[in-house]
């Protein structure tokens, strides 16, 4: 068996030196810009990862995703480029996404236990990647201990006898007030006077920020997750702390932030202010690196339009122009501030149905988010143009590893979910086929990695040959300057001037390109197929 073993070696080692020889005559490989080394920065601007653990992987066969199921793919994570997950909520709660948390300081059952956790961020730390859990602070759930307590507190009281928060400290944790608000956001304390405020419905009591005793709490669960390991967190629902206050909002969220900040300074904060720029700018002001980037994201941002919608205003143009405008709108707040940008999250429609299923579209849409500046954050099955609308259910479907439900990690998804029909393959073919989504991702994200200025790089758009068609942007970063040029016609190829005397001598040091025709550079003129994006530098 050691010599025939011994034989196979050497003929394949054979083979590997032919194949070695025959590239560097041909030039396959060096030539290929997908060969070029890897900067890895080990700072906040990542390329994330957004995981809802129950319909990823399953680990144990319960057809629930589980902790052990996201760490049994972390290569195929890692291998994607991302250095960053975002979990949604992971702690118990009773309804199915857990947002609604009933204990702050442990791992939802079915998810797994603490020791899984552990394991996880220790397999995270080994590939790099940063691990930030879904922090939710504007609510609890029903459930939750504090809240039961400052109810049964409330239904115990005599007629005539006034609540305390010396008596049940929990009472000033929530918004209890004695009579009927008369508003549908408020709710009734068993059969007694008292009413408690759940913005978003009865299961989700809102929790008082002006209780310090609750900000301690918080504190704690804060110290606990950071002690575990984590990265950082998302904070969800932020502008819904004080509705319609952001200024107060705001407050609580410097809070925090200087909490966090203060036992781990590298760590990475990002916010849901769900809301136009004008509004989730402003929050930047708390010192939070993050809030997420509505302004491009969703069926209706800049991305979609700019690939879907007709018109002057809807082109590259404009979309240049939306690169510029969200950097200073978001710098006014912090000289410092990340951009979170993002196409599509869990609680919004899955972004194939935007470009009716155009597998073209598809494709030209991730390096319109992913190259943007700032940290990119990608929702798993995006990278497979996964389908998925209508009730919440569906946009959290199960990860599409494979085209038989039954196989090996396969989830069941919600259980008022929708049947979900998927248009383009599952991962299994798609990482198979070099024109797929998913290859397609995967180069944008190296790309990305490649050229460090694209997350860090301050953005300026190039006036004197930004059109209707191609975008043209500088990036520049750590006194490096780098310039991207997009084409966006959907038909046609294009030629962009770029003079040796105007912007020095550049190279190609990538391109993408969804027909897979080259981008080619010759005497200061780069030719870019319909929808290709080329990285000069
Ligand atoms: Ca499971």
């Amino acid at each position: 068996m050691k010599g025939r073993t011994n034989k196979f070696r050497k003929f394949f080692v054979l083979l590997l030196a032919a194949a070695v020889a025959v590239c560097s005559l041909t030039g396959c490989g060096k030539s290929d810009w997908r060969s070029r080394e890897v900067t890895v920065i080990d700072d906040n601007y990542r390329t994330w990862y957004e995981i809802f653990v129950y319909s990823f992987c399953d680990s144990d066969g319960d057809q629930v995703g589980d902790l052990q199921g996201v760490i049994s793919k972390l290569d195929y994570i890692a291998d994607m480029g991302f250095n960053g997950i975002w979990l949604m909520p992971i702690m118990p709660s009773p309804s199915y996404h857990k947002y609604d948390v009933k204990d702050y300081q442990e791992i939802e059952a079915e998810y797994g236990s603490m020791a899984d956790f552990e394991e996880l961020v220790a397999e995270c730390d080994k590939r790099g990647i940063k691990l930030i859990i879904d922090l939710v602070l504007n609510h609890t759930s029903s459930e939750h201990p504090w809240f039961v307590e400052a109810c049964s507190y409330l239904e115990s009281l005599e007629a005539g006898e006034e609540p305390s928060a010396e008596e049940c400290p929990y009472y000033e944790y929530y918004h209890f007030v004695k009579g009927n608000p008369g508003s549908n956001t408020w709710y009734q304390v068993g059969s007694t006077d008292y009413y408690y405020e759940g913005v978003f419905w009865s299961g989700m009591p809102d929790v008082n920020f002006e209780s310090q005793a609750l900000r301690k709490e918080f504190e704690g669960i804060v110290d606990f997750w950071l002690a575990k390991g984590v990265g950082g967190f998302r904070l969800d629902a932020v502008k819904e702390f004080y509705s319609g206050a952001a200024g107060k909002n705001v407050e609580v969220l410097t809070w925090l932030n200087d909490y966090v900040k203060a036992a781990a300074p590298d760590a990475y904060m990002v916010g849901e202010a769900w809301d136009g720029l004008g509004v989730y700018a402003q929050y930047y002001a708390s010192g939070i690196d993050s809030f997420f980037d509505f302004e491009f994201a969703g069926p209706t941002g800049v991305v979609t339009k700019t690939l879907t919608f007709s018109g002057e205003t809807n082109s590259a143009q404009a979309y240049a122009k939306a690169l510029t405008r969200v950097q200073k709108s978001i710098r006014e707040y912090r000289e410092d501030a990340i951009d979170a940008p993002f196409f599509v999250n869990h609680d919004m429609a899955r972004a194939a149905g935007y470009m009716q299923y155009d597998e073209r579209k598809v494709k030209m849409a991730a390096p319109l988010n992913i190259l943007m500046s700032g940290s990119a954050f990608v929702y798993y099955g995006e990278e497979i143009g996964m389908t998925g609308s209508g009730k919440d259910e569906n946009k959290r479907a199960p990860m599409y590893w494979s085209s038989d439900p039954q196989d090996k990690g396969m989830t069941r998804g919600p259980l008022d979910m929708e049947p979900q029909e998927n248009q383009f393959d599952c991962a299994q073919k798609q990482m198979k086929a070099k024109d797929s989504i998913y290859s397609f991702y995967k180069d944008t994200i190296l790309l990305r990695n490649q050229n460090p200025e694209i997350a860090r790089g301050t953005v300026a758009r190039l006036e004197e040959i930004t059109d209707q068609d191609i975008a043209a942007i500088s990036k520049t970063y750590d006194g490096k300057t780098i310039y991207l040029l997009y084409n966006i016609s959907e038909t046609e190829e294009k030629q962009v001037e770029m003079p040796a005397a105007t912007y020095g001598e550049l190279e190609i040091a990538g391109y993408l390109s969804v027909d897979g025709g080259k981008v080619t550079m010759k005497d200061g003129v780069v030719t870019l197929p319909s929808y290709s994006v080329v990285v000069l530098r």
